[in-house]
Formats: structure tokens, sequence, C-alpha cells
């Protein structure tokens, strides 16, 4: 998946995770500037300045907006016509 696809599924940031052994520390990054064809994971490439020092990161599309809108509706969203606005 590249940004202009996760972009268009309404992630506009990605969730970087440090795999250094034991930290996990976790950041989330607006990716709105980067270029559309950049392949997600590549972003982890891009980012080495983890507080820890890590340099071994993960990077995954950041779908929290879309969980807010989920977590936020009832269980029959699939009926809903109204996308929230947020
Ligand atoms: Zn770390």
């Amino acid at each position: 998946m590249d940004l202009a696809s996760m972009r268009k599924h309404g992630a506009h940031s990605v969730e970087a995770i440090c795999q250094r052994h034991g930290c996990g520390h976790e950041a989330i990054v607006n990716v709105d500037g980067w270029p559309d064809d950049m392949p997600v994971p590549d972003v982890s490439l891009k980012l080495r300045y983890f507080r820890c020092g890590g340099k071994d990161i993960k990077t995954i599309p950041d779908w929290s907006h879309r969980r807010l809108l989920m977590g936020c509706g009832d269980a029959a969203g699939r009926s809903g016509s109204r996308t929230p606005l947020k």
C-alpha cells in the first residue's frame, strides 16, 4: 500500500512503532505532505529519531480516524448513509 491509497481510505497519518527489543515506542506521523507513490513501509526509512534512538521502525497506516468513526456509531453501520464529520 502506498500513501495515495492509504489517503483514499481515509488515513492521513502512519503509526510508527519502534521495533527495538523491549521498547515498543509509538508515534503518529502525519504524511499529508509526503509523496503519493511512497509505500507505507518506506516511511520508516525517513524516521530515524525516536527519542530512544531506535532505528528499526515499522510503519503502518494509522486508522484511528476510521476506528473513531466506527466506534461512535452503532453496529448497524452498513445501513447508515450519513458520514459523521469530525
Ligand atoms: Zn524505541
